[in-house]
C-alpha cells in the first residue's frame, strides 16, 4: 500500500512545489508516495465555472459552493476508498507530529483546500470532512497549508528518510524540543563546540543532550514542559 494523496484545489499549478524537493521529491520518484490534485472549477456547472457565491445573510467576501466542493470530493473518492477526508481549516484541531504519525501510517489523505472566506457548512457536515488547522493565523488558501502537512507525513513513510534513529530525537518526538547541534570547524568566531562532545564519552554525551532538551523546553515551552512532566509521574 502506498501513501496517496489527493488534493482539491483551485490552484492545482501550486503543486507539488517544494514537495518535488529534496526527500519528499526523492521519495515520490521512488513510488514511496502518490500525488494528484484535482481542480475545483472542472465541477461547476454555469458558463462562468464559478465556484463560489455571497454568504447567506449578508457580510463580506465569498463562500466555496457545498454542491460543487461535494461533487469534486465524490469524484476524488474511489470505490472502498478509506482515506481520511480532511478540510484545511484554521478552526481545525492543531496538526502536531502525532497526527502527522497517523496519517503517515494510513492509506492517504483526500485535502480540501479552502479560499474565499472558508466553505459552505453543508459539505463539511455531509461529506464528514475533518479539519485541520496549521496554526493559528490566517492564510489566504489551504495550499499551503497542505503543503506543510504532507512534507511532515511524507518524511515519517516508511523508506523515505535514510536514517530512521535521526527522526527519534528528533522536537516533538520525545515530548521534548531538541538539543542543539554543532559540527567543524572546532572554533567558530571564537566559539567553541561544548567539550562534552569531544570528549567520545557517550553516556556523558547522552546526559548533556537529554538536559539541553528539558532545559529548551522548559525555557521556551512551558505548555510542553507540563505535558512531559504530567506524562513522567504516570510512567
Ligand atoms: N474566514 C475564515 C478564514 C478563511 S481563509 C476564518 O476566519 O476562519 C481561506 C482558506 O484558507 C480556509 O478556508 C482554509 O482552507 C485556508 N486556511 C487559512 N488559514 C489556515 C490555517 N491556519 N490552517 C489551515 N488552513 C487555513
Amino acid at each position: 500500500m502506498t501513501f496517496k494523496a489527493t488534493v482539491l484545489t483551485l490552484y492545482p499549478d501550486m503543486f507539488p512545489g517544494p514537495l518535488g524537493q529534496s526527500l519528499s521529491g526523492r521519495a515520490h520518484e521512488n513510488g514511496l508516495w502518490q500525488l494528484e490534485t484535482s481542480q475545483i472549477r472542472e465541477f461547476a456547472t454555469d458558463k462562468h465555472r464559478s465556484v463560489d457565491d455571497t454568504p447567506a445573510g449578508g457580510g463580506a467576501g465569498m463562500v466555496l459552493r457545498a454542491d460543487i466542493l461535494a461533487k469534486a470530493i465524490d469524484a476524488a473518492t474511489g470505490e472502498g476508498d478509506q482515506r481520511p477526508r480532511i478540510l484545511m481549516s484554521p478552526r481545525g484541531k492543531p496538526f502536531t507530529q502525532a497526527k502527522a504519525h497517523e496519517l503517515a501510517e494510513g492509506p492517504g489523505a483526500i485535502i480540501v483546500c479552502g479560499r474565499f472566506e472558508g466553505v459552505d457548512q453543508r459539505v463539511i457536515d455531509g461529506r464528514d470532512l475533518e479539519e485541520i488547522s496549521i496554526g493559528d493565523y490566517i492564510l489566504s488558501g489551504g495550499e499551503i497549508g497542505a503543503i506543510t502537512m504532507l512534507d511532515a507525513i511524507v518524511r515519517l513513510i516508511p523508506g523515505v528518510m535514510g536514517n530512521m534513529e535521526s527522526a527519534d530525537t528528533e522536537s516533538f518526538e520525545t515530548g521534548l524540543l531538541e538539543h542543539p547541534h554543532y559540527t567543524r570547524p572546532a572554533e567558530f568566531e571564537g566559539r567553541g563546540i561544548p567539550e562534552v562532545l569531544t570528549s567520545g564519552n557517550h553516556k556523558r554525551i547522552a546526559e548533556w543532550r537529554q538536559s539541553e532538551a528539558e532545559r529548551l523546553t522548559m525555557e521556551r515551552r512551558p505548555d510542553l514542559w507540563r505535558r512531559y512532566i504530567d506524562g513522567q509521574e504516570e510512567v
